[in-house]
């Protein structure tokens, strides 16, 4: 399996429409990511529904789809560090993205030096394009968002898939 970089069709047009940047990076091009910190969006498909608990023995699951989650890195080795924790297949479950990053086929990052997750969920609800994947989900520690997965919404066009399997 092979992460590819590309996420055409809407996605970048929405992503634009935003205020987001829609250069993406894929697993192979960590090394080239800001050391600092920051926000950062990272797109996921997944071809099986995946189930998830979230707090107070809440159940949840997901569909096959895209997913857009909105994450932050502020410790050391910054953003370049927790996307690479996101892109290793090799970790134990510790937060509800964890679920779905080890169930991903293909899996996309844009790096947001500086930048603040709930700013960009704002921004992506905004656009109209995207909405709350799951109530809860990735931000047990948010009183801001309704929570830290998006989707793309009904009628906007999913990506094309490009597994290179
Ligand atoms: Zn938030």
């Amino acid at each position: 399996m092979s992460f590819q970089v590309e996420i055409g069709g809407d996605v970048n047009h929405c992503l634009r429409e935003a205020g987001l940047s829609d250069s993406w990076i894929g697993s192979s091009e960590l090394e080239a990511l800001p050391r600092c910190g920051g926000a950062y969006l990272l797109a996921l498909r997944v071809d099986a529904k995946v189930e998830f608990m979230l707090r107070g023995e809440r159940r949840g699951a997901l569909a096959t789809d895209w997913y857009f989650y909105l994450g932050s890195a502020r410790g050391s080795g910054g953003i370049a560090a927790r996307l690479g924790r996101h892109f290793r297949k090799q970790k134990k479950i510790h937060w509800h993205i964890d679920r779905l990053t080890l169930e991903a086929v293909e899996m996309a990052a844009i790096a947001v030096p500086d930048g603040r997750e709930c700013d960009l969920v704002e921004k992506m609800l905004k656009s109209g394009d995207f909405e709350t994947a799951f109530p809860g989900f990735g931000s047990t520690d948010c009183r801001r968002c309704e929570g830290h997965l998006l989707r793309l919404t009904a009628n906007a066009e999913r990506p094309v898939p490009n597994l290179d399997l």
